[in-house]
């Protein structure tokens, strides 16, 4: 069985983004970026997969600009057997995202795509479940543990209060959460290694999808800045500056 791994290029989590002084955007010049966390996840559990015998190939995607190649050379140092670039400078966004993974998935025949459950550059959340729809796929979202079983899946699902387990006929395709596994970092070794592990670039127009945004951004603004405290002499005084606030 393949698996095909999307991977976006975004600010690296430990950055703190920099809203533009136009409002327009997120400030990306001279910033760190990294490969976006839960695509990380999904990385590694297409290696656990192929590590337990429950799959052969793992190819992984980018949409992005060709700076997404280091992206993608970071998913062959884990583990990744070859990459794919879809090249663009353009913002795509999830639906154009999903049309593209369709049609790789249509010529690749993966019997999972796992994804990450969302992107932390947009918060969109929405990749995974669109290409499921596009494809008439079964889905596993939000996934804490991931089994495979014969020809079918079976997905441990993160939901409010709990996990719901669901059992899907492959191909299917599932989104990771962040309890799923914890991933590797790659070795020096294996960072050499995947400098020769083959990487295509295609662009958008090779699949036949128009990347032109079907919204807009209006704004973007930095959250309210946090108002200092105050410190109070005793629990007496708190409870009369809390009455005082009418909080209590
Ligand atoms: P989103 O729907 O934007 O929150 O993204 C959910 C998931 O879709 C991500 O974690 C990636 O696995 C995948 N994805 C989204 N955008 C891209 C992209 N430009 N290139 C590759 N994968 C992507």
């Amino acid at each position: 069985m393949k698996i095909l791994v999307p991977v976006k290029r975004v600010i690296d989590y430990n950055v703190k983004p920099r809203v533009k002084a136009d409002g327009t955007g997120v400030d990306l010049a001279n910033v760190k970026m990294s490969m976006n966390p839960f695509d990380e996840i999904a990385v590694e559990e297409a290696i656990r997969l192929k590590e337990k015998g429950a799959a052969t190939e793992i190819v992984a995607v980018s949409i992005g600009p060709a700076k997404a190649q280091e992206t993608l050379r970071t998913a062959l140092a884990m583990g990744a057997d070859r990459a794919i670039l879809v090249e663009t400078d353009e913002e795509v966004e999830p639906l154009a995202v999903a049309k593209i993974l369709k049609a790789i998935a249509d010529e690749e025949q993966p019997g999972l795509v796992i994804l990450g459950k969302q992107s932390i550059s947009d918060d969109s959340n929405q990749t995974g479940q669109m290409l499921a729809a596009l494809m008439g796929r079964p889905q596993g979202t939000f996934a804490n543990t991931v089994e495979v079983d014969g020809d079918s899946v079976v997905v441990k699902r993160e939901v409010d209060g709990g996990l719901q387990t669901v059992k899907l006929a492959l191909p299917a395709i599932i989104t990771t959460d962040l309890r799923l596994n914890e991933p590797r970092y790659a070795s020096l070794p294996n960072i050499m290694k995947a400098k020769q592990k083959p990487l295509s670039v295609k662009t958008p127009g090779d699949y036949g999808v128009d990347i032109a945004p079907r919204l807009k951004t209006l704004k973007v603004a930095e959250p309210p800045v946090r108002q200092a405290g105050e410190k109070v002499a005793d629990v007496a005084a708190l409870v009369e500056k809390v009455k005082a606030l009418g909080l209590a």
